[in-house]
Formats: structure tokens, C-alpha cells, sequence
């Protein structure tokens, strides 16, 4: 293992994605996280007989998983369950009117011809746009290095480049989503994408209309048992490589010697290492554990964070049949919502409410009369004058208030509650401002201005994760560790390195 030794930071899926592939290459692979277990944003909690994801709730791109697992000479099936979710999300608007989204085509326009006849049409000429930008960009945005001037001008990737205006960048989401749909629920349902990567529906290039093709065209999926089984399932093809994993290990500082990296300080203990893969956020890791590098510092502080969230866990006695596994209770003035959120930092009044109900898959997840509620809200990134604990109990009322209008009054049926700010999200994962998908995609330029797979002032560091390129998300983030550790690969084979 002579040369070979990489110290991983962090064991959010970025760097668990990065670390069982540089050690199914041969090399040596410590990784350090500092909470008590691994996963980091993806995580789970149970709270007496209620079990629930914490984090992500939706898994889009599964093949992405699949192929670490193959790589790995693993079988993803023998120990993960993908189910599809019929319906993916039931929407509730702020007319009162419900709708099923459906991945299946048939039943997408079904449901769309009941709520607006004029627009099934409209959503094929949409797919097919969305699906036309994922083609487009799908190569070089998603599985490139883009940054890596020699993987960026391949042939078939400078031909992308060329015809980069027909991926939409010049209009928002909103404006093109409004073109394609007459009716503003449809416009409501449409712009939410944006908010999958943390982005502002009324800001972010229309290029981002390529989600709702993944989730619609690709399909989306839950994973029997809770999302968090992708995290176990994960740590045991790890082990089994070899990797090894240390939790309550807080990786303190990058150690270097001149402009090379050699280690990682793991609660006050020097590591030798020869490479480093930083999984945790990269924004964050260049204030706290890389010295020096003041320019870069104020240039990562121009980088707007993503979206955070507030969540409330709520298990509830009782169960409520009209409502599915995934729910969105849409608020009556999107654009506002974006507004105080981006514009002035401030939380919405009315926010958007997305509830979560494994249960209604998995039945082990409650007590046999009751329910596990995740409920996300969205909030801004954490800015000077807000103060948590008045929102969360300001935010509560407004929910509950919410749900009674819509005919769901569980505000004395809640048996256990555990809430999340974006405080928290901060302090438990060290994510920037309490980002919940590392840097947000409201500019053009965001896809090249994000943070590099290879660190630009030290040799031998590396990033994965949300923060950097290709961005947040669970599929975005693994490819992000496949980018990561196929350069740390291509530059130990390089002589010159
Ligand atoms: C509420 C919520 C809902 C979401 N919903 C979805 C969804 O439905 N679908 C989806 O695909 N994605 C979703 N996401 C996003 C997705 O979960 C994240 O993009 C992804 O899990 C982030 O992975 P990461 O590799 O960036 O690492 P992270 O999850 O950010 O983990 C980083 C890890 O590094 C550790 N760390 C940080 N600093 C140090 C240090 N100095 N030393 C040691 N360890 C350190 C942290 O403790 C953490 O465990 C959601 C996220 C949240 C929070």
C-alpha cells in the first residue's frame, strides 16, 4: 500500500461512494466521521415505536447505485429493495384541488386532464423538452469532471458546448414552465423542481427543468425499510473492501507539507495519508480545515448556499387515508414563498409543506393505528436577525393550521415530535449556513462556479459531496465520489504526479 493511503473526510454517501471505489482499486482507505454514525444527511431516527428518515426521502436515478454496487462486485438486489412510488407525489392546491403525479404516462395525463383538460398536451411537449436538456446535458453535467479542461474537450463534449443555448439557460424555470401550462396549479407543481437541488423555481435557468424528466421519465423510488438502508447497505460493502471507519473521528485539520497534502488531524491525532477525499462541505472545509487561502475563502463566500429546511417528526395516532407516501400541500403564493426566502433570508409566512408517510409503505414504521410524519419545509439559508426558536414554534402553529384547513386536524394527535432547523442541519453535518444541498443553482454560471472534484491549491485533496460538482442530491453526490476517486486513480498512475 506504499503511496496509497487516503484519508476520507466525512461519511456522508459523496465520500462513502468515493471510498469503497478507490479501495476496490487497491488503495488504503481510512474515513473519519464525526458524528456517531455514518450517512450524514441521510439518516434515521426512532422515537418510541415511530421510525423515520431524517433526511432524503426520494430516491431518483437508482441505476447510480446499481453500478457502485457492480463495481464494488456486489448485487445491489441481494440487499436493497428500489420500489416504485405510485403515486410519486399527491399535491394538494390552494383551491382545495388534489392531484395524483404518476411517473406512468397514462395516469399523468389522467390526472392532468381532470384538473385542467387544455394542458395533457402540453405535458408531452414538455417531456419531451425536459427529456431533450437531459440528453443534452445529462453527459457532461452529470458524469463529467467539468472542470478537467482535458475531459471537457472531448468531442462529443465540445459538441454539447456548442449548442448549450438549446438547454434553456437564458429563461427561468418559471418562465418556461409557464409557457408550456395554462393552468397555474400545473405551473406551481412544475416550478417545484427547482427546489430538488435547493434552487429558486423563479431564478434558476430553465435548464433545471431536466428533473422533472428523472423523476418522471426515470421514475422515483423508496427503499423498503427506509431510505437509511442505502447508508447500512453501503457501510457493509465498504468493510468489506477494506475500508476502514472510524466514527466520533473529527478531522480537525488538512495536513500538508508545502503545497502537497500528507494527512488528516483526527482528534488531535496526525494520519499519514498520500491523498485526501473530502466529503464534508467543501465551503466549510476550506475555512476550518485548510489553512491559509484567504482569496479562495472570500471567493467560496460569493457561492450561494442552497436551500435549508425546518422538519418536524411528527408520529401520529391515527391514520389518514387521504394522504399517500409522498404529499405536497402547495402555499398560495409561490412566488412570495421564494421571495422572503432568497431575496431577504427571511421565512416564508405561508410555507409550502411536503409530508413524507413511510408507513404507508412500510406498516413496521408506526404503531399498527398510527402514522410516521416527515414534514419539510423549506427555509433560507441561515442569515444574521433570524431567530429558531420563535420560528419553530411560529412555523408549528402555521402547519397545523394549514392541514386542519385541508382537513387534517392532528394537532392533538401528535405522540412524539422531534423538529430540525436549519441550525441544526448546520451543527450536525457542517453544512454551510445549514444548506441542505450544498451550493444553489440560481445563476447560469452555477454548474462551473461550483467547487471542483480536485482541489486547485493543494496536490493530493480532493472533494465529493453536495457542495461541489455535480451538486446535491443522492445520485449527483455518489457520481461526485466516483469523479473523485477516478482522479485520485488517474493522477497515482500519472508519473508526474
Ligand atoms: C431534509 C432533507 C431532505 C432531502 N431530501 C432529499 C431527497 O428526497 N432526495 C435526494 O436525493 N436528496 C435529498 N436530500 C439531499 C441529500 O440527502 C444530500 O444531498 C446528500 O445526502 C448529501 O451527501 P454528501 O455526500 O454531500 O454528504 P453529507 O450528507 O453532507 O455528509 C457530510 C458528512 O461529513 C461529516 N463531517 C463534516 N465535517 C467533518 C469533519 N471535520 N470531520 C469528520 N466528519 C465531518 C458530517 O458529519 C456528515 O456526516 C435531502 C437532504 C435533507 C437534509
Amino acid at each position: 500500500m506504499e503511496n496509497r493511503r487516503v484519508a476520507v473526510i466525512g461519511g456522508g454517501l459523496g465520500a462513502l461512494s468515493g471510498a469503497i471505489r478507490l479501495a476496490q482499486l487497491g488503495f488504503s482507505v481510512q474515513l473519519f466521521e464525526k458524528n456517531p454514525k455514518i450517512g450524514g444527511k441521510v439518516n434515521e431516527v426512532i422515537l418510541d415505536g415511530y421510525r423515520f428518515d431524517t433526511g432524503a426521502s426520494l430516491l431518483t436515478m437508482p441505476f447510480v447505485i446499481d453500478e457502485l454496487f457492480d463495481v464494488a462486485g456486489f448485487k445491489r438486489s441481494d440487499t436493497l429493495d428500489f420500489l416504485p412510488i405510485e403515486p410519486i407525489c399527491r399535491y394538494f392546491f390552494p383551491d382545495g384541488s388534489v392531484m395524483d403525479a404518476s411517473a406512468d404516462k397514462k395516469k399523468m395525463k389522467t390526472a392532468i386532464a381532470e384538473l385542467s383538460p387544455n394542458d395533457v398536451e402540453a405535458y408531452e411537449r414538455f417531456l419531451k423538452y425536459a427529456k431533450r436538456i437531459h440528453d443534452l446535458t445529462a453527459e457532461i453535467f452529470m458524469y463529467t469532471p467539468i472542470h478537467e479542461f482535458r475531459k471537457l474537450m472531448r468531442p462529443r463534449h465540445l459538441r454539447t458546448l456548442f449548442r448549450l443555448h438549446q438547454i434553456d439557460p437564458f429563461r427561468t424555470v418559471h418562465e418556461r414552465v409557464s409557457r408550456f401550462f395554462s393552468d397555474p396549479r400545473l405551473v406551481q407543481l412544475f416550478d417545484r423542481y427547482a427546489t430538488y437541488n435547493g434552487s429558486d423555481p423563479f431564478q434558476a435557468p430553465a435548464t433545471l427543468n431536466i428533473i422533472p424528466y428523472v423523476e418522471y421519465g426515470l421514475g422515483g423510488f423508496y427503499i423498503k425499510g427506509g431510505i437509511y438502508r442505502l447508508v447500512d447497505a453501503l457501510e457493509t460493502v465498504a468493510r468489506e473492501r477494506g475500508v476502514q471507519i472510524q466514527t466520533s473521528a473529527k478531522v480537525e485539520r488538512v495536513c500538508h507539507v508545502g503545497k502537497r497534502v500528507n494527512g488528516v488531524q483526527v482528534n488531535g491525532e496526525t494520519i499519514d495519508a498520500d491523498y485526501v477525499l473530502c466529503g464534508a462541505d467543501a465551503v466549510v472545509a476550506h475555512h476550518k480545515l485548510i489553512d491559509g487561502h484567504q482569496h479562495q475563502r472570500k471567493k467560496l463566500n460569493r457561492l450561494e448556499p442552497s436551500l435549508s429546511g425546518m422538519v418536524f417528526l411528527w408520529g401520529i395516532e391515527g391514520k389518514h387515508a387521504a394522504l399517500a407516501h409522498h404529499n405536497v400541500v402547495f402555499s398560495s403564493d409561490y412566488s412570495t414563498e421564494f421571495r422572503q426566502m432568497f431575496e431577504h433570508q427571511q421565512v416564508p409566512d405561508e410555507p409550502t409543506i411536503y409530508i413524507a408517510i413511510t408507513s404507508k409503505t412500510d406498516a413496521a414504521h408506526a404503531p399498527t393505528d398510527g402514522e410516521n410524519w416527515f414534514v419539510l419545509l423549506n427555509m433560507p439559508y441561515l442569515a444574521p436577525g433570524q431567530v429558531w426558536e420563535h420560528e419553530k414554534t411560529r412555523m408549528r402553529r402555521v402547519v397545523l393550521d394549514k392541514l386542519k384547513q385541508h382537513g387534517f386536524d392532528i394537532a392533538d394527535r401528535i405522540a412524539v415530535e422531534q423538529v430540525y432547523t436549519p441550525e441544526d442541519f448546520s451543527e450536525l453535518y457542517a453544512s454551510n449556513k445549514g444548506s441542505i444541498y450544498g451550493v444553489s443553482s440560481n445563476s447560469k454560471t452555477t454548474a462551473f462556479k461550483r467547487l471542483p472534484n480536485r482541489s486547485g491549491l493543494l496536490k493530493g485533496l480532493y472533494f465529493a459531496g453536495g457542495s461541489v460538482h455535480p451538486g446535491g442530491g443522492i445520485p449527483l453526490v455518489m457520481l461526485s465520489g466516483k469523479m473523485a476517486a477516478t482522479l485520485i486513480a488517474e493522477d497515482h498512475a500519472s508519473k508526474d504526479f
